[in-house]
């Protein structure tokens, strides 16, 4: 297999925590270099990276994709002959955020710190990423950014916006409305929102942008839609809304969804592909259905009893689903991590004053088993 991954080289991902990495999915960053030139400090950062390539051990989860014959990172953001300069920039300003979803924790939404501290206080010791505090990121390393941005001399750029929700975080608004108009005419937006809302008078700016692929983090449709969410008052037909809203008012955007697979939608994708259907207006990408989660482990589908796990593979028979039978086939059930997700989703479940078994019977039976 070729090795190579361009991410270290032309690619670069600032997380919630203000870690500077390669890629979203890259899991060994190195430590915050604080108050420095990031862009001078990133081209010497992941020397180690660049000779290793995706046999580096920060990039195991691209290589499980690839040996699950699933589409990875590494080879749907290859962008060959791009060099040493960053030409694509995947942002999360902060973990401000307005809803808790399920497979969600509290470095990626402030709502999330709560529910954390209840989980912890009554007895379970998984959180595999422990209790963070809100975050946002520093002045000093936005007016980089937008320095950057702004002296960009490069034919096209690429920026990656995520959250928390990138459309109530501050710094994100107020980092948009510094960029000039030279940057922003070569400038392609990938955004990722909850489809809870934006103000009015951000779409001017968002107007000028080359591009904008504005892309609803949608996981199942309905009651289930509403618990995954945590239980607000927030339904998928508002975030459909939301999108046809942002549409109406950015001609230059592409409407997209982002599709999270975890132990509580999984069920229920096919109900979920038919309600995008209706909304999308080009056919959706098989890839679109291949994001599953992997972090924390005992929300990852595959641990699920392998009896289950067939029922889901013939279910998920038509050509289309393949991703998701090549994942089911390729992860190992795991009744340690089932007992996990169990406490998990019944302590969580008594916090937010709802069940699972309300949304998704089928988890009765293969919980009590469990
Ligand atoms: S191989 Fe994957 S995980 Fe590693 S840097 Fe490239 S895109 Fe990121």
């Amino acid at each position: 297999m070729e090795k190579f991954c361009d991410s270290p080289w032309n690619h670069m991902n600032i997380n919630n925590l203000g870690r500077i990495k390669p890629c979203c999915v890259y899991s060994k960053p190195k430590e915050d270099p604080g108050e420095v030139d990031i862009f001078k400090w990133y081209k010497h950062a992941y020397k180690d990276l660049k000779a290793e390539g995706i046999n580096h051990p920060g990039c195991v989860a691209c290589k499980k994709m690839e040996d699950s014959n699933i589409v990875s990172r590494r080879q749907y953001t290859n962008k060959p002959g791009k060099g040493n300069q960053i030409v694509y920039l995947d942002i999360s300003f902060g973990n401000t955020c307005n809803l808790k979803c399920m497979m969600c924790e509290s470095r990626n939404s402030t709502k999330w710190i709560a529910d954390e501290k209840y989980l912890v206080e009554n007895g379970f010791e998984h959180l595999e990423r422990g209790i963070v505090k809100q975050y946002n990121m520093p002045e000093s390393r936005i007016k980089q950014i937008v320095n950057y941005c702004n002296n960009f001399e490069g034919e096209e750029f690429h920026l990656e916006v995520k959250g928390g929700e990138p459309f109530v975080t501050d710094q994100f608004l107020n980092f948009l409305t510094r960029l000039n108009d030279n940057f922003l005419k070569r400038c392609n937006l990938y955004v990722f929102s909850n489809g809870t809302g934006i103000e009015a008078k951000y779409f001017e700016q968002l107007k000028k942008f080359k591009r904008i692929s504005c892309n609803l983090s949608i996981e199942a449709v309905g009651p289930l839609y509403k618990y995954i969410r945590g239980g607000a008052d927030h339904s998928h037909e508002d975030a459909i809304e939301f999108m046809k809203e942002f549409s109406k008012n950015c001609p230059n955007s592409k409407i997209g969804v982002s599709v999270t697979i975890t132990m509580y939608n999984l069920f229920k994708l096919k109900e979920l592909k038919a309600e995008i259907d209706k909304f999308i207006n080009y056919n959706l990408p098989e890839k679109v259905f291949s994001s599953f989660s992997y972090y924390p482990k005992y929300l990852s589908p595959g641990i699920l009893p392998q009896t289950v796990k067939d029922e889901l593979i013939a279910y998920y028979h038509e050509p289309y689903w393949q991703p998701v039978r090549n994942y089911l086939k390729n992860t190992e059930s795991d009744p340690y991590m089932m007992r996990i997700f169990k406490q998990f989703t019944t302590l969580l479940d008594r916090k937010r004053n709802t069940s699972l078994y309300a949304y998704e019977p089928k988890f009765k039976e293969i919980l009590d088993a469990v």
